[in-house]
């Protein structure tokens, strides 16, 4: 049997950055996926990293973990979500990482005397990581390869270098470059403007790639005497000139490129002989997403409540629990250091659940711990990952345990009652690249626990990107307490999740939930933590059975069960 040939298709941007190239690829995908073709995506990041996980998420967004424990870029995340694929290292490459294996190449003496240079050393090594996950994967039909950065820019030169040369050294079909680009409309002309697009394709041309297909972003409708003036300037033929016009939701964009013709056109000019996709599980899960039967309000308490992208993951894993649960969550961005200082009660009287996120640093720390105690108290569903539940745990060590100065050896080295540290194995660690639990982890659940209810198993696969632990020395302290570590490591060794039995839904993880939520399938904590906002919500007006008085029924259940 002749072996499969995969083909690439690259994605390029241009006249800014931030135009979402990340979605356009990853819904390109989907339509290919969807009919029946085996993808793959690759995101290239030019920035001389080796990989963003010590980059500031200022800077830079969510960093996103894989089961293999790779940091990659938040698009990886988009990836996923939208193929339901898991990705892994090899589908982000970096300038840092190539220029790393060839510098390290170099020292080792492999280039026998030979001058290192950008072509052809580092253009071979970036082309033999485009191609390695059809090496991986022989089976793979597509690979698409989104070209981080806008065309123009200094850094992504030897990207776009080694992508010409991929389509000189292929048949005219088997490679294919869309070029994603913004037309403008200018309010005080009443007309949207092609320059810049002509503009940024005459910059690829220069460097000599001409761009098959172009999706160009607008917010209005283009009219057909647009899209052939952009394609006679472009050099593109009009019916490859698509309109990518801003929809509400990124759920919208593979419905719209499919209705503009992106999928018939690649199918087309790559000379792909695939059915038309089904789009209908879709289909439906984004008229879900627009058509809710109610609100609940979550507020995010956090230390980046100014920058969304901080926060993608768990941004998009309440679409998709909303969307399961049939409602519209709002939320709400706290930040933790106000609370600190006005108090939880003013930010959070009225919301349906609170979420504490992961974090760094000791920053806001107090603000959060304030939160989770006024929302443990007054019965409000609560979910804290990462550091969230670190916080927790402090938080109920301090004020039912009756440590008062508990916290996380994170914060302070000196500390009398570190409730969370370093596991044994990890003191010494000094180097903040590659010194955390990074990756998948799996993780044994307590039957009787609100977790074990959520995911319907006893044993889940989680990934985890952390340096600091539950203390074990303290477990005793919490036993007696309707305090259950729902939650463990196969060895039992490693405390994974936290629960408050007597309290209606209060479960924190110290993995990432939000890197495995899908929009065609919620992961299991988000929907059920929706599902209790949603409970709540509703009962709010109606307290003639507390929740307190359920909780603790439910509790003394628990550990009749636990007895037997
Ligand atoms: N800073 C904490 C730790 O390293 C929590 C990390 C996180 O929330 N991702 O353990």
């Amino acid at each position: 049997m002749a072996e499969k040939k995969t083909k690439y298709i690259f994605v390029t941007g241009g006249v800014v950055s931030s135009l979402g190239k990340g979605i356009a690829s990853a819904s390109l995908g989907l339509l290919l996926k969807k009919r029946g073709l085996n993808v793959n995506i690759i995101k290239c990041d030019p920035y001389i990293n080796v990989d963003p996980g010590t980059m500031n998420p200022f800077q830079h967004g969510e960093v996103f973990v894989l089961d293999d424990g790779s940091e990659t870029d938040l698009d990886l995340g988009h990836y996923e979500r939208f193929l339901s694929q898991n990705m892994t290292k090899d589908n982000n490459v970096t300038n840092g990482q190539v220029y790393f294996t060839v510098i390290t190449r170099e020292r080792r003496g492999d280039y026998l005397g030979a001058t290192v240079q950008v072509i052809p050393h580092i253009t071979e090594e970036i082309k033999e990581r485009i191609r390695k996950p059809a090496k991986v994967n022989p089976d793979t039909d597509v690979i698409i390869v989104e070209i981080g950065g806008t065309v123009g820019d200094i850094e992504s030169q030897p990207f776009l270098e080694a992508i010409r040369q991929m389509a000189l050294e292929n048949e005219p079909e088997d490679t294919l470059f869309i070029h994603l680009t913004l037309v403008p409309f200018i309010s005080t002309a009443g007309e949207v403007k092609t320059k810049p697009t002509q503009h940024s394709v005459k910059a690829l041309r220069e460097i000599g790639i001409q761009p098959r297909i172009l999706v160009c972003r607008t917010a209005v409708e283009l009219a057909e005497q647009i899209r052939k003036k952009i394609g006679l300037f472009c050099n593109v033929p009009s019916k490859y000139v698509i309109s990518a016009i801003d929809v509400e939701n990124i759920y919208e964009v593979p419905l719209l490129f499919h209705k503009e013709g992106l999928d018939d056109a690649v199918c087309n000019l790559m000379k792909l002989d695939v059915p038309e996709p089904d789009m209908s599980e879709w289909d439906e899960m984004v008229i879900r997403i627009k058509n809710p039967m109610g609100r609940v309000k979550i507020a995010i308490c956090g230390k980046y409540v100014y920058l969304k992208d901080a926060y993608k993951s768990i941004i998009e894993s309440f679409i998709h629990a909303g969307a399961e649960n049939n409602v519209q969550v709002d939320l709400i961005w706290v930040s933790s250091e106000e609370i600190k200082q006005n108090g939880a009660e003013k930010f959070l009287s009225d919301i349906d659940g609170l979420l504490i996120p992961g974090g760094f640093g000791e920053r806001g720390v107090e603000g959060k711990i304030e939160s989770i105690r006024y929302v443990r108290e007054n019965n409000i569903p609560f979910f804290g990952i990462c550091l969230g539940m670190q916080c927790a745990v402090i938080e109920y060590a301090r004020n039912i345990c009756g440590l008062e100065d508990a916290h996380s050896y994170e914060f302070y080295a000196d500390l009398k009652n570190p409730v969370i540290h370093l596991m044994a194995d990890q003191e010494g660690v000094t180097n903040l690249g590659g010194s955390m639990r990074l990756g998948a982890y799996r993780a044994k659940l307590d039957n009787s626990s609100k977790s074990f209810r959520a995911y319907g198993a006893e044993e889940i696969s989680e990934r985890h990107r952390h340096r600091y632990e539950f203390n074990n020395a303290y477990r005793n302290l919490f036993a007696d307490k309707p305090f259950m570590l729902a939650g463990l490591s196969p060895d039992g060794r490693l405390v994974e999740i936290v629960e408050v039995i007597n309290h209606p839904w209060f479960v924190g993880v110290q993995f990432h939930p939000e890197l495995k939520s899908r929009p065609v399938e919620s992961h299991p904590l988000f929907r059920d933590f929706i599902a209790a906002t949603v409970e709540y919500n509703s009962k709010k007006n109606d307290k003639i059975v507390t929740e307190r008085q359920l909780g603790d029924t439910e509790y003394e259940i628990i550990k009749r069960l636990q007895k037997e």
